[in-house]
């Protein structure tokens, strides 16, 4: 491909084009996350930015010519992507977002705000002059370049075309910032998330269930409520701590010095913050790793269905909790409601019962299954 790209994106941004701005992550030190370690943050020079928005400028001039030539009249089509998908691989890509209509980007890779807002401002106005069809630009941001940043120079991109920041805070609790090397406090957390607000741009911020490990839950869920109260963000988005070989986490728990959350104690996170939350934002648990996929909807009046999802699962038996914890790691079930098909139910069953005459511990398995997802 004649553009760069980084290894992820939210799941919100799946419709998005990835255009990287930077390389890795400028921190890189987090002990739970395995995306960028081993591999040098590097900043992207605005010529090199404005070379792949060229590229994918060409693919979209190439894409139009072709479906002229097949008599679509320039239109992207399911016939023009079928011809890609056949012959041309290397336009598929933009293809795609073409055909789903052009509009969202995605900055990458780990910490967009960390390039200087001057040259920023110039990549997404020079972004939005070659397709005007954009109407929504996102990025991953620390809270701590964000609280680094004044309210103007985060309005200058707003005007300039920057639309949402998504914030991985993972806990406002100040013990676990610290011991997971997340180099930012809380104070920051919220500075960073209040200036971006004030600047007219949408928040997204991510809590990582499970980052307290057994011992320092109810603190880690606590402090958090805290921080996202004070900001009030316009969404915030659930993850689950998993941890595969590689991350420096992962040590810790060999030691013994952690000890990694079970469903039901994620589960018990989950009732804590929604207790406790008194915001407006949009809560989604948009992620695999989340065993509670419908814990989702507009704060504050959906709170009651929320908590109605939870304690339907806590007041589960042990065996249908079992049973719904394996389905949904081997991806029978989405959604609680899914164990009322008697079949799934059955097939699940029988794969316990099996496990069960293995001897395989369903804990030890149920880590192993989700290690497949990190
Ligand atoms: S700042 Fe984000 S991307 Fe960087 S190491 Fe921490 S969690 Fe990973």
């Amino acid at each position: 491909m004649p553009f760069e790209q980084g290894p992820i994106r939210p799941p919100s941004e799946a419709e998005s084009l990835l255009l990287r701005i930077s390389r890795n992550c400028p921190w890189n030190k987090c002990l739970f996350c395995p995306v960028y370690k081993g591999k040098k943050f590097s900043r992207r020079s605005v010529e090199e930015i404005k070379g792949d928005i060229l590229a994918f400028k060409e693919a979209e001039l190439k894409i139009k010519a072709l479906s002229m030539r097949h008599g679509y009249g320039g239109a992207v089509t399911t016939e023009v992507m079928e011809l890609l998908y056949r012959s041309k691989p290397e336009l598929f890509q933009v293809g795609l977002w073409l055909y789903r209509g052009g509009r969202n980007v995605f900055l990458q890779d780990a910490d967009g705000l960390a390039m200087a807002p001057a040259k920023l401002v110039e990549v997404l106005k020079f972004l939005k002059e070659q397709f005007p069809s954009i109407d929504r630009i996102t990025t991953y941001a620390r809270s701590k370049t964000a609280a680094k940043r004044s309210v103007e120079q985060l309005t200058a991109l707003r005007e300039a075309g920057l639309t949402r920041v998504h914030i991985g805070m993972e806990t406002g609790n100040d013990a676990l910032l610290q011991a997971m090397c997340k180099g930012v406090t809380a104070a920051e957390q919220i500075e960073g998330g209040k200036k971006v607000k004030e600047a007219g741009l949408e928040l997204s911020e991510y809590v990582l269930l499970g980052l307290g490990g057994r011992a320092d839950w109810e603190a880690h869920i606590l402090d958090t409520v805290a921080v996202l109260n004070a900001i009030n963000p316009h969404f915030i988005r659930l993850r689950t701590l998993a941890l595969r070989p590689g991350i420096p986490l992962l040590e810790k728990v060999q030691r013994g010095e952690f000890q990694i959350q079970e469903d039901e104690g994620t589960v018990r996170e989950v009732k804590l913050l929604l207790e406790n939350l008194r915001v407006t934002s949009y809560l989604a648990s948009d992620h695999i790793l989340n065993l509670l996929e419908e814990i989702e909807g507009q704060l504050p009046w959906e709170m009651p269905r929320l908590l109605a999802v939870v304690n339907t699962y806590l007041e589960m038996s042990p065996e249908r909790r079992a049973n719904f914890r394996l389905g949904r790691r081997l991806g029978y079930y989405r959604k609680l409601r899914d164990m009322e098909d008697k079949n799934l139910f059955a097939q699940v069953e029988v794969v316990r019962r099996r496990l069960q005459e293995q001897g395989e511990d369903l804990e030890n398995f149920l880590v192993r299954q989700m290690a497949r997802f990190v």
